[in-house]
């Protein structure tokens, strides 16, 4: 039975709204913390919203082999710590990894039964709208994470499943669809 799901998609697809919808659908989820050597934005939380490591900590857990998968993203490194999965891998508990694509390749080769999930933006214009609505990132960043989006739109045909983020609950309910079939349970 699958346990350990991956999302993934371009920055501002929409990915930290869906699992949160997931999350209150699907109670059992538990959700990986990640790392990061990115600054903390305002109101995010160490060891909530992500592991706020230093650039030394982070590259000297890589050299540990303390990472399942790590990747550079817009100039930061991010990656899942072996110690977010293993013990719920072990104990049956689902988990869910919100990581952008090369991580997600990582995922695939170490633990080919993840069940991979690709959200894709209905286009080009409106990820850049939900980048900005946002009001996290300033133009620059902006225009980055756009251009690094670009390659990752490239990848979609890697991923069994695809899902469309346009109308939010019709994105959620398939997503729902999708985790709960994983499950082998009826989606809620
Ligand atoms: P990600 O986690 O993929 O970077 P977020 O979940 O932070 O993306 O979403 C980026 C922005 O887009 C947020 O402001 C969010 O409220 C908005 N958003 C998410 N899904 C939709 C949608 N279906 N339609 C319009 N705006 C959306
Ligand atoms: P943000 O800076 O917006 O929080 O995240 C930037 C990108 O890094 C997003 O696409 C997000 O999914 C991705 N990301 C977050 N955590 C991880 C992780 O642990 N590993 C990888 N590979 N990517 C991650």
């Amino acid at each position: 039975m699958a346990r350990v799901f991956v999302i993934t998609g371009p920055s501002g697809v929409g990915k930290g709204t869906l699992i949160r919808g997931l999350m209150e659908r699907q109670p059992s989820l538990e959700l990986s913390v990640s790392a990061t050597t990115r600054d903390p934005r305002p109101g995010e939380r160490d060891g909530v919203d992500y592991h706020f490591l230093t650039r030394e900590d982070f590259d000297c857990r890589v050299r540990e082999g303390e990472f399942v998968e790590h990747a550079d993203y817009a100039g930061r490194s991010y990656g899942t710590l072996r110690s977010e999965l293993e013990q719920r891998v072990r104990e049956g508990v689902p988990v869910v990894l919100e990581i952008e694509v090369q991580g997600a390749r990582q995922v695939r080769a170490a633990m080919p039964e993840a069940v991979q999930v690709f959200i894709a933006p209905p286009s080009l214009a409106a990820l850049r709208t939900r980048l900005i609505g946002r009001g996290t990132d300033d133009a620059t960043e902006v225009e980055r994470r756009l251009g690094v989006a670009e390659g990752e739109l490239a990848a979609q045909p890697e991923f069994r499943h695809v899902v469309v983020n346009d109308r939010l609950d019709e994105a959620l309910a398939r997503l729902s669809e999708i985790v709960a079939a994983e499950l082998g349970e009826v989606a809620p």
